[in-house]
């Protein structure tokens, strides 16, 4: 490995995301500039580093953090996703979500760990509590197909004993106005959130030890003592560095040839007037996670705006082409008339994507690197509750505080490698187009 690697990736995520832009502005943290000394340094300021760099602070008071962001909080993945922080297992590579009953239990316990922590970041301070909402979340199912994945789903939770309960087409209907889905389930755990908001809140509150520097993406890495991380105006100089930038930690070096680089995207209407709520009916917020895992998500949020998410893509650059986003538009139009015809005048304000990354077999990267480097990345596509498990955890492993999640996460295998660029995205394309064209009218 080499001792000084020049990032040839940085995140550069577009205005387009709802969750941020219908924010009040929010001044980011002055960027990194000089040369400061620290004790810890975190790169990425998604749910995983803001955990990590919290949990820092929480355990190792004298010692000084810096938490390294190349955008303002709340541009990047962390504030695009849908805003499910869900506490049951959630393999979207799985058919119906859940892989077998032991790892099911497992994730469930990482998910169940990480929404704790994220509840005692909030909610223990003047984070507006409409943006942590504790109403679970509905899986539902508009085809026969569809139904078939939610009975395999209910078997699951049957087992592991964990709450749910079916609802009917007029009881989905009663809660989100659509007359589309056949069945579904109710599990009662996911806490749906406003994701930019929330992860902004995070970063503000921050303990004192740590220093969060916004717009400062770092470009360059020197791995030998004391590890120097270089950005446009400044330097960093640490002795231990704890990688949290998901996909892209791979151009700062580790696991190039291992990760899966994707998008997923995102619409969100402008916000319905009473004329337009009246038709639509139903409660005054939702969240639907699709029967099937290439299906349709939505949300109906407190200020009145729907949103529909559906779709991964091959991304090896992580960017979203003005092509791609009208495609995405005109696709989640479609979902959106679907559901609900009523609402066929209601434009879509925003359309955006985001990042992802998956492994081949499933396993998150969580651990050393290399002597004074550690790891949590490679989120699966599930990152509020894991990431933030798996930040809280690193922390605790660097601080060298055992625990029984964090020996589990240890034990995990790495991701394993994956074919050459063009083999990889011709593979992953074949096999994204074949699950989009199976998944029929659940998208
Ligand atoms: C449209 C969409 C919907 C989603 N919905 C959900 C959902 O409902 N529930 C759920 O659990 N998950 C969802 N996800 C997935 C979730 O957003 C990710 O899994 C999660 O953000 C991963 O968290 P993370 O902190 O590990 O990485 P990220 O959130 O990607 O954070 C990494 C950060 O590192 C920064 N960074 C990268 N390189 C550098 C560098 N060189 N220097 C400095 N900083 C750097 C990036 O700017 C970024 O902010 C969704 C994702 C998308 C795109």
């Amino acid at each position: 490995m080499v001792n000084i690697q020049q990032v040839r990736l940085l995140p550069a995520d577009d205005n387009r995301c709802a969750w941020y832009e219908s924010l009040p502005k929010r001044i980011p943290v002055k960027p990194l500039r000089g040369i400061e000394q620290f004790d810890i340094a975190v790169v990425g300021a998604g749910y995983t580093g803001l955990a990590a760099a919290r949990r820092l602070g929480e355990l190792l008071p004298h010692k000084r953090i810096a938490l390294l962001e190349a955008q303002e909080v709340g541009i990047g993945a962390a504030g695009r996703s849908s805003g499910f922080a869900i506490d049951l297992a959630h393999d979207m590579r799985s058919k119906s979500f859940v892989d077998g009953l032991e790892e099911t239990s497992r994730q469930t316990r990482f998910n169940r760990a990480g929404l704790a922590y994220l509840k005692e970041g909030v909610l223990n301070s003047d984070y507006d509590s409409r943006n942590w909402e504790e109403l679970g979340k509905i899986h539902a199912a508009a085809t026969l197909a569809g139904e078939a994945k939610l009975q395999g789903f209910s078997k699951v939770l049957d087992s592991l004993k964990e709450p749910y309960h079916w609802l009917s087409a007029d009881e989905i209907c009663s809660i989100t106005g659509s007359d589309y889905y056949r069945r579904g389930i109710h599990t009662p755990g996911a806490v749906l959130v406003q994701p930019a908001a929330m992860v902004q809140h995070l970063a503000d509150s921050l303990p004192a030890n740590v220093t969060l520097y916004e717009n400062s993406p770092v470009k360059e890495v020197q791995y030998n003592q004391p590890i120097c991380l270089r950005s446009d105006s400044g330097e960093v100089k640490t002795n231990q560095l704890i990688l949290a930038n998901n996909g892209y930690a791979q151009y700062l070096g580790f696991y190039q040839h291992h990760l899966i680089p994707f998008m997923t995207y995102g619409s969100m209407t402008r916000v319905l007037n009473n004329e337009e709520l009246k038709r639509l009916g139903g409660d005054n917020s939702w969240g639907i996670i699709p029967a099937d895992a290439f299906g349709s998500s939505l949300r109906k949020t407190l200020d009145n705006r729907l949103l529909v998410r559906h779709t991964y893509s091959y991304a090896d650059q992580f960017r979203a082409s003005p092509r791609m986003l009208k495609r995405m538009h005109d696709e989640h139009r479609q979902s959106f008339e679907r559901r609900f015809p009523m609402l066929a005048n209601v434009d879509f304000e925003y359309t955006w994507g985001g990042a992802l990354c998956l492994s081949r077999n499933g396993a998150p990267v969580f651990g050393q690197l290399r002597e004074n480097i550690y790891g949590a990345f490679c989120m699966n596509g599930v990152g509020i509750t894991k990431g933030t498990i798996m930040g809280k955890l690193i922390a605790e492993h660097l601080a060298g505080q055992r625990s029984e999640l964090g020996d589990l996460l240890l034990s995990y295998p790495r991701p394993n490698l994956v074919p050459p660029g063009l083999i990889l995205k011709l593979g992953v394309t074949i096999d994204l187009a074949r699950r989009s064209i199976g998944v029929g009218l659940e998208k």
